[in-house]
């Protein structure tokens, strides 16, 4: 059985799914104001977090929020002119944060993540754009006992989940990373994690792979869903001068998604907000090099090694999607990387902010909607759009073919909220 299909949004998401219908004979357009790849598919940190099994909130979280608010490059900032759309969500993360929430949040994630580098393979086999995947793993320092102490205990739960993760004394982070200062006390190795040395370019190929075969790519903004005479179908999608017809339709629009979901019988309250994160492009080293992504387990920052140079990348801003970009947060870590790896030239080559889109029970919505039976939603990653692109993409695979999914969707469907 072939489709025809429209896909509204082109990040990793949206992209991947496109991509994988049109290989199983669908018809499928692809649509976007701007060229695939260009909003938070672009300059993440390009991680590939096999098996990521917690949550974001996590019991505890509160108390160490005034901290994280008030330090200066502390990971976490609002902005108070928008807290009358941040407070309803942060209400719902406490909520999540209840120790039996944290539980099943991280368990559903991990039926997910577990499946993140079997569907980027399955994405990615006998194309070219494997050269830009490595197999290095993730590294974690620490610069304290105590958070190397609790860290500790985070990897032995890792383990019983089924991850591939070492813990390091100070001389093993040293010899596989070189370029560090020799300030930390120990990390630890992810060695099942991959990474993108440049995720805009693998998701600009991806896409390029989808229009060489025939699929059609449109620059356009949808803001109209459709419905037929029943109210239970999609009859069409709507931008300003257009209108797309299709068999089904699929809304992968990331942080954008909730005013096209809420035209197909999502809550209008769905809790989706946008966790602004930033990165800056510093040059790479002349001699030496990172491997591999490197977290700073105390900071919540990390440097990635990437074509273009190293990016330092990471911190949580609650803030609209159309808020100013708040540059100085990120800017105030530059002399602690200067002071963690002092060979690295800190002279800024571009900045960059980006949504990723969160929902407070850390779980992207998966399935179909609601109301309108020939419309799946896709999005809300958050912070592992990159991980689970690929895989979402296999879902909706399954859904559009009214397979049976290969795990269960229940947790990710939009009506838990
Ligand atoms: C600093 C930072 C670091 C990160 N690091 C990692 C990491 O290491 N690993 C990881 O797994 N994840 C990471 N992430 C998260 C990851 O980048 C996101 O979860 C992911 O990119 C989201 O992909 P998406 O396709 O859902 O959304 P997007 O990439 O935002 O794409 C959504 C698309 O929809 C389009 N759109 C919006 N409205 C409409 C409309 N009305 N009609 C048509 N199209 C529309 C937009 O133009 C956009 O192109 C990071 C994020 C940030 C900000």
């Amino acid at each position: 059985m072939s489709y025809k299909i429209v896909v509204i949004g082109a990040g990793i998401v949206g992209v991947s799914t496109a991509l994988r219908l049109q290989r199983k004979g669908c018809k499928v357009t692809l649509i976007d104001p701007k060229p695939p790849g260009m909003e938070t598919s672009f300059g993440n940190a390009g991680l590939i977090a096999q098996g990521y099994c917690s949550a974001n909130a996590q019991p505890g979280i509160f108390k160490k929020v005034p901290q994280m608010l008030f330090e200066k490059t502390g990971p976490l900032s609002i902005q108070w002119s928008q807290l009358p759309t941040t407070l309803p969500w942060l209400m719902k993360f406490a909520f999540e944060a209840l120790p039996k929430r944290a539980e099943a949040n991280g368990k559903n994630l991990h039926s997910l993540s577990r499946l993140a580098v079997d569907g980027w393979q399955d994405l990615i086999a006998g194309t070219e754009l494997d050269r830009f995947v490595r197999t290095t793993g993730w590294l974690h320092v620490f610069e304290t006992q105590k958070m190397f102490i609790e860290h500790k205990k985070e990897v032995a739960f890792m383990r019983s989940q089924g991850i591939d993760i070492d813990v390091l004394s100070a001389e093993l982070v040293a010899d596989l990373e070189p370029d560090l200062a020799r300030c930390f006390v120990g990390g630890s190795l992810q060695n099942d994690a991959l990474s993108l040395s440049n995720p805009h370019a693998v998701v600009s190929g991806l896409a390029d792979l989808f229009a060489a075969a025939g699929g059609q790519i449109i620059q356009d903004r949808i803001t109209t869903v459709v419905t037929d005479p029943s109210g239970r179908m999609c009859q069409s999608v709507k931008s300003n001068d257009r209108n797309y017809f299709a068999d089904q339709y699929i809304i992968t629009a990331g942080v954008w998604s909730k005013g096209l979901a809420t035209q197909c019988g999502v809550s209008r309250t769905l809790p989706l907000i946008a966790e602004r994160g930033y990165h800056i492009m510093l040059p790479s080293l002349e001699v030496g090099g990172f491997k591999r992504p490197v977290a700073f387990g105390e900071r919540s920052f990390l440097l990635c090694p990437m074509t273009e140079g190293i990016r330092m990348t990471g911190q949580v801003e609650l803030a609209k999607t159309d808020a100013k970009p708040n540059y100085v947060l990120h800017r105030h870590l530059l002399p602690l990387v200067k002071q963690f790896a002092p060979g690295i030239d800190v002279r800024e080559q571009s900045i960059w902010m980006g949504n990723r889109p969160s929902l407070p029970d850390s779980l992207p919505v998966i399935g179909r909607s609601p109301a309108l039976k020939n419309v799946i939603l896709g999005f809300g990653h958050q912070h592992l759009g990159i991980t689970l692109g690929p895989i979402t993409a296999r879902l909706i695979e399954q859904l559009v073919f009214n397979r049976p999914t290969e795990i269960a969707l229940d947790p990710f469907l939009a009506q838990r909220f």
